[in-house]
């Protein structure tokens, strides 16, 4: 029979650091992790005697170097390996959440809602980032009329470390949400967790080492407090916090934050609120949706995520008949335990956020009326500690004014009702929030829903909306998703997270790089207009790996006739008049006269430029950036050029992607169309 782990005997959880595995000092006083059903202890959390200073010098000197040698592309290959180790370890998480007072359904949100963060940056950034060390996001700037000085705006990785301070609510979704694009961008990391939670966070952390994917010195763990972490950065770091507003002030106003002008990126709590839009009647599939809404808002993960709905707005006239019906659906909801099929909502993480989530409802009482809530009328399954325990609480506010309503987060299961009149109030009492993450309105399409949008939009960083017809499709209040943007203004606290490649610049330096187009190919990668070329051998002959960037054909003259210009329109049945009709293209301003398909020159460039027999160009995928400079004429001849630009192998594939730069010029040597080709061509 194995002993009950006590206080003193489970284990310190460990932090990685300098590549290593290495536990905190222990003592009687240090904080102890308890199973947040039963009550048993489940391991320490201590970070004293952890060197944190070599921490930060080791990812500087050995893991951002590392990084920076890989190319954007590789390190979307890394992260690919990275979600799959966290796959592998699923199981054990689930296990390890239940712990932390998670519901199978709470455990999916945090640990495949995280997987599938990172597995929307392995592939984004596998596909739409540079195969090289220095990203490139704008076309370039023309400084030069003659192409011999021109600019790239380009993004570095930060030369420092990125330190991710997380909260206890997502112990698996925060850890990778930040890595991927922090990791994307070139840039290590030191990722302090939450201890409520952390080891749940620390089995992911394990999964992803052991996954071998990544070099020395690119992620390390402080497990525990590192009230010290921020007085070793500088102006290379950055941090990227997630918490409460109260901690995020007090970490912003660091001393080492303000004077060495560390990036500092926050994402808080905020008072979120839904509203259900005037014309919504009791009854209709959308009134039904909207609280079944606010009822999967306050179920997920016990009310304990930073979007949850915290206040609901409805019309003042049906403030009655929602508190009823909401009310019912909060007392059916069943509290115990977490893994049970027949429970609804488990414990909160811990006693002391049990106790916090009641003060906050005493609080609130003080303008609203308690309708349900806070204790469980029955705990199913569970015989420990019950104050770990808050059933769903719906509070409906006697003033929707009070500003203690607009301003405690309960972070809980716990929802105010606040009665509003017309759309402007409605529009007012949201803003009263202060700034938010998130705000929804159940409403049809109208101009009044559209202007409530417009008038809430400035104090959010995400606005959902729903109507009956996008019921079934709307991806839920609660839920960020990789490829919007996460984060929100004022007391959310201003900063920004996911909003797919968007989110790996916090890692990135902007910078403008001016100098000759043969320096900025060398820089860059990527080749620029008025940088060597190289004829030779055709570049469509060339595999993947033997194609360098500045490889390029001159193909034509072609002349273009009268013939040309009416076969393509026969051919593709494009008559337009300007191509066809000679008194109405003498009319056209633009023209005065005839001129060619712009298609047809596309069409021509590529009759131009194509090496015909079978070689190792597999498919033309594309263009970008295509631009009709100067109409062609009856009589004129164009030639075309064809530089390989950039070349980027994605991994796993056989074949690489290829990027053009095309110009069409006429007789005069004058800019007909530009345009950027993509082919696939064989590694
Ligand atoms: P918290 O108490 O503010 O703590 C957040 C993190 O800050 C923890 O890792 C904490 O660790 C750390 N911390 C506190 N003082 C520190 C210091 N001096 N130096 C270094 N680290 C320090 O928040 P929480 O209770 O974990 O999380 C709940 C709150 O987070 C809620 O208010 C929720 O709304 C918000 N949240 C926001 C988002 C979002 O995306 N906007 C997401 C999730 C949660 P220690 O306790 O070990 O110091």
């Amino acid at each position: 029979m194995s002993a009950t782990p006590s206080a003193t005997t489970v284990d310190v959880l460990p932090s990685h650091v300098c590549d290593q595995w290495r536990a905190g000092r222990a003592d009687a006083g240090t904080p102890v992790l308890h199973d947040a059903v039963t009550g048993v202890p489940v391991a320490r959390v201590s970070a004293d005697g952890i060197d944190l200073a070599a921490a930060v010098d080791h990812a500087r000197e050995v893991g951002g170097p590392a990084l920076r040698a890989m190319t954007f592309t590789d390190r979307a290959a890394v992260l690919r390996r990275l979600f799959k180790a966290v796959i592998a370890a699923k199981g054990e998480l689930y296990d390890l959440s239940a712990r932390a007072g998670a519901t199978p359904d709470d455990a999916w949100f945090d640990v495949d809602g995280g997987i599938g963060a990172m597995a929307s940056y392995a592939s984004r950034g596998g596909r739409k980032l540079p195969d090289t060390t220095v990203w490139v996001d704008h076309d370039l700037v023309r400084v030069s009329r003659d192409d011999t000085f021109h600019a790239v705006q380009a993004l570095v990785p930060l030369p420092g470390v990125a330190v991710h301070v997380n909260a206890f609510n997502f112990p698996v979704w925060g850890l990778l949400e930040k890595l991927a694009p922090t990791l994307l961008a070139g840039v290590p990391a030191i990722v302090k967790p939450a201890p409520q939670a952390a080891f749940v966070a620390v089995r992911a952390f394990r999964a992803l080492v052991e996954a071998e994917a990544l070099p020395p010195g690119t992620i390390q763990l402080v497990t525990g407090g590192a009230v010290d972490l921020l007085a070793h950065l500088d102006h290379r770091d950055v941090v990227a916090f997630t918490g409460s507003s109260a901690t995020a002030r007090r970490l912003a106003s660091h001393p080492a934050v303000l004077e060495r002008n560390v990036r500092f990126n926050a994402e808080t709590d905020s008072i979120n609120a839904v509203v259900l839009g005037p014309e919504v009647m009791p009854d209709s599939a959308l009134f039904d949706d909207f609280l079944d809404e606010v009822v999967a808002e306050c179920r997920a993960k016990a009310g304990q995520r930073c979007t949850a709905i915290r206040r609901v707005l409805v019309p003042s006239d049906r403030l009655d008949v929602v508190t009823e019906r909401l009310a019912d659906r909060f007392t059916a909801l069943v509290v115990g335990d977490p893994r049970r099929d027949d429970v609804d909502l488990g414990p909160l993480v811990d006693r002391t956020q049990g106790e916090a989530v009641r003060a906050a409802i005493t609080r609130l009482s003080d303008a609203a009326t308690v309708v349900t809530g806070p204790d469980p009328a029955e705990l199913r399954g569970v015989d420990g500690d019950p104050g770990t325990f808050v059933a769903p609480t719906l509070l409906r506010a006697d003033d929707p004014r009070a500003p203690v309503l607009h301003d405690v987060e309960a972070f809980g299961p716990v929802a105010t009702l606040l009665g509003y009149d017309g759309p402007v109030d409605a529009a007012d009492l949201v803003a009263r929030g202060g700034g938010g993450l998130v705000a929804s309105v159940f409403a049809p399409p109208t101009s009044d829903t559209a202007d409530l949008v417009r008038a809430i939009a400035p104090h959010h960083g995400r606005v959902l909306v729903v109507d009956e017809t996008s019921m079934a499709a709307q991806t839920g209040h609660g839920s960020p998703l990789p490829r919007l943007h996460h984060g929100g203004p004022g007391r959310a606290g201003g900063g920004s997270e996911l909003g797919g490649l968007e989110g790996l610049h916090h890692y990135l330096q902007r910078v403008s790089i001016q100098g000759s187009p043969d320096l900025l190919t060398a820089v860059t990668g990527r080749w620029a207009s008025g940088a060597a070329r190289h004829e030779g051998t055709h570049p469509f002959r060339k595999h993947f790996d033997e194609l360098e960037v500045g490889d390029s054909v001159v193909a034509g003259p072609r002349h273009v006739t009268r013939e040309d210009i009416d076969a393509f329109a026969d051919l593709t049945g494009d008559h337009f008049y300007a191509h066809t009709d000679e008194d109405a293209a003498a009319r056209n301003p633009l023209f005065g006269g005839i001129v060619a398909h712009g298609y047809f020159l596309l069409s021509a460039a590529a009759g131009l430029f194509v090496a015909p027999e079978e070689g190792p160009v597999l498919a033309n995928t594309g263009l970008d950036g295509l631009r009709f400079m100067k109409p062609i004429r009856p009589g004129d001849e164009i030639t075309v050029t064809l530089t390989c630009m950039a070349k980027a192998l994605r991994p796993g594939e056989a074949h690489g992607e290829v990027r053009w730069a095309a110009e069409i010029t006429d007789g005069e040597g004058e800019l007909a169309a530009v345009y950027q080709l993509l082919t696939v061509v064989a590694a």
